[in-house]
Order: C-alpha cells, then structure tokens, then sequence
C-alpha cells in the first residue's frame, strides 16, 4: 500500500504512535529522565504552553525531545483528565495549567513565553488574540483563521502588544521543500510553468460529530485543512502571488457527513510569470505528490505534503535530504529567532498566513460562483 493509499484511520494511527512524524523517541527509564532530556529548566529554552490537547498537540509535546531551544512549559486545556494525564506526563507545575476560563491570567505567569495555539481552525482567531494580550508570543496552526480581514486583525493584536506571531508551517523547515523552493525560485531548471501538487486522505471513519465537518469550527472542508499546504508549495516554489484562481467542488460520495463543508475541491492558481498551479484537497481518496515542470526539466517530491519521510527527485537525479522531526525543527526555528530578540522573518509569520488565506478565500468564491476571481 502507497503512502497515497494510506486511509485516514492509518494516517490517525500514525499521528498517534508518531510514526509519521519521524520523530524516532529515545527509550526513556522514566519521567525524570523525559524532563532532564527536555531539559525543562534551562533558560535558554523558550517556555512553550499547548493550548488545546488533541492530536496535534500530542505529536507537537512529544517532539519537544528533539527540540534544542523549546520547553514544554504549561498545558491549557478544557477537559480535566487531560490536564491530570499531561501533568504527569510531561511533569507540568500546576501553575502552569490553564484552562479557557482562566487563560487570560497567563499574563501573570513569567514562566510561560509563548502560547501555541493547536485548538479547532475556529478558535484559532479568538485564542491568538487573547495570548497577545496576555503578553505572550503565539504559534498558531494552519489554517491562520477563516478570512484576510481575521488575519489582518492577529497580525495587528500581535504587534500592539509587542509580541511574536508565527503560524506552524512545518514544512518551511523541512530540507526536501527547502530544496523545491531553491528549484523553483532560482530557476535551477528554467521558469517552473506547471505545478501539480495534491493532498488527500480516504476518511472513511470520521464521526460525523468532528469539528472537521461543521463550518462555524472548521472554516471549511479539505481545502482549509490539507489544501493550505498545495497553496504553500505552489507560493514558495514560484516565489510569487497568484494573480487569478479558479475552482471546482468534487463529488459529494457521503453526502450524510459533507452537509457544511466540502469533501473534495480541485482549483487552478494563475501566476503573472504565466506558471500555472493545479491541486486537489480531498477526503475521499489519498494523494500526497508535488510535481513542477520547468523549462528545462522537473522536479517531484512523492510522499510530498504528509509528515513525511518525503522521497524527492529531479532531472538531474534522486534527492538524498536527511529525515528530519518537521515539529521539532520548526519549534527550534522559531524559538531560535524569538531567544535572540530578532523579528522572525515573513515566510513563518502572521503575514504568510493571510497571504495563504486570501488564496483560499479566492479559491471558495471561484467554486461558489464558477468564475475566474481575480487576485489584486
Ligand atoms: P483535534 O480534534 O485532535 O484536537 C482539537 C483539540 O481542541 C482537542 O483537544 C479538543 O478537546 C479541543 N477543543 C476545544 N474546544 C473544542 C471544540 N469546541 N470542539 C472541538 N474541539 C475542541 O484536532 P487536531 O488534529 O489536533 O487539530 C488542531 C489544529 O491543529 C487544527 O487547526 C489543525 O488544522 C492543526 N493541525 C496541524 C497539523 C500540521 O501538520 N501542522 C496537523 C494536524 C492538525
């Protein structure tokens, strides 16, 4: 079975054990030992508080092992037994467990840096605002929020209140997708013209409850949720703004569960260097390739997208990168930046976030209204 072919469950499964992260966790005799690896009270590490405990926050805590600058500092969460569960796990002093009623004390807890917000697309808006203004940097994951404007809104909270915002772009630091923006923005092979880059799981056991499948929480389906990346890719490879989108809805084949969102969207970007940039972001089939053509040859990553481990060629042979923890790599990145007092630059903050979702935004109406949207 290709990675492409992986179902949803197997993806969750993997999330879960951490396979697919790469993150290859050292055999630790006890907590003790997990704390003085994460090395919790040295204080040159960024003190990182996880708001939300899902799936993600759980890959993101256990990769703190691999972190150079990053503590896992403070947990905030709604659901009581995942605060007992995480405070004896990772060691968390109770003053540095929060839950959304209390979160906005943070402000006094010099103990926390930043906050790192892994809570429903939804809430992502509401909780970065509420970490700036408690006086902490935010991460905040993918998607940024639902439009331009709510971006607009975090980037400006952010700066009043002298704070940091990155968004968990995991794949800026990841050395395959460093190399295809290497390709494509230095023109190794020529002007890229064609882009081909996907990403989708066969979901066959979501609950129908999943905040995945209600808009108010999820902004939307697939696209929101897997396509942010194709749209990445095809931004960072070309190393300009589409100037036009255009898009279809794909077939509905559960219309039980698709009621709010979409289960499969295909668009096309127009870029002013005349590249064009062809995805789909779907629940019902797996799919994880990025393909770029150029004038004078090509270059593919295949797994592309996922966690990876990615497999990479081009005209002129294989790709030999390193398999490296994405979540470990892109906390240190940022931590990195933030410890030395230094503005993090714009391909992992707030501003790369709502170029993103201009895009998506674009790409909504063009398959509501079946007209080419126009990018200005
Ligand atoms: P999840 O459903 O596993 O976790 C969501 C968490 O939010 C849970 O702990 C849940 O209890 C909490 N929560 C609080 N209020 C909630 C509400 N009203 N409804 C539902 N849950 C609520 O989701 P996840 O997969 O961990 O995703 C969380 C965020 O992380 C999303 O924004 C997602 O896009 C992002 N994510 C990023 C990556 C990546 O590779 N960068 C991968 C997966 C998820």
């Amino acid at each position: 079975m290709t990675q492409q072919h992986k179902s949803r469950r197997s993806f969750v499964k993997n999330l879960s054990l951490g396979i697919g992260s790469t993150a290859i966790l050292p055999v630790l005799s006890s907590f003790q030992d997990l704390n003085e690896k994460i090395g919790r009270t040295d204080r040159k590490k960024l003190n990182i508080a996880l708001c939300g405990l899902g799936r993600y926050a759980t890959l993101l805590a256990r990769s703190f092992v691999d972190t150079e600058y990053c503590n896992l500092a403070g947990i905030i969460t709604g659901t009581p037994s995942k605060a007992v569960d995480w405070k004896r796990r990772y060691a968390i002093p109770d003053a540095n467990i929060y839950d959304y009623g209390n979160f906005d004390t943070l402000k006094d807890n010099p103990d926390i840096d930043l906050v790192y917000v892994v809570l429903p697309n939804g809430m992502h808006k509401e909780f970065t605002l509420r970490a700036a203004a408690a006086g902490k940097h935010v991460i905040v994951e993918k998607p940024m929020a639902f439009t331009e404007k709510d971006c607009e809104e975090m980037i400006t909270a952010c700066q009043k209140a002298g704070v940091q915002l990155a968004v968990g772009y995991r794949l800026h630091y990841e050395p395959n997708h460093l190399e295809i923006k290497r390709l494509g923005q230095r023109k190794v092979f020529g002007q890229v013209r064609l882009i081909e880059v996907s990403l989708g799981y066969s979901i066959d056991d979501i609950d129908p409850n999943d905040w995945h499948l209600k808009k108010n929480l999820s902004g939307g389906g697939p696209l929101m949720n897997l396509g942010v990346y194709c749209v990445q890719a095809s931004r960072y490879v070309l190393g300009e703004e589409p100037i036009a989108a255009t898009a279809q809805f794909g077939p509905v084949t559960k219309p039980e569960l698709y009621t709010e969102v979409e289960e499969s969207i295909t668009w096309q970007l127009y870029f002013a260097s005349g590249a064009m940039a062809t995805s789909t972001s779907t629940n019902s089939s797996g799919v994880d390739r990025f393909f770029a053509s150029a004038e004078k040859g090509f270059f593919e990553l295949s797994p592309a997208v996922s966690y990876g481990p990615f497999r990479g060629r081009s005209s002129h042979g294989e790709f030999d990168f390193p398999v490296i923890n994405q979540q470990a790599a892109q906390m240190d990145g940022i931590a990195k930046v933030i410890l030395a007092g230094k503005q993090l630059p714009e391909h992992i903050s707030g501003i790369e976030g709502k170029k993103d979702m201009k895009v998506l935004e674009a790409i909504y109406t063009a398959a509501e209204t079946g007209k080419k949207i126009f990018l200005s």
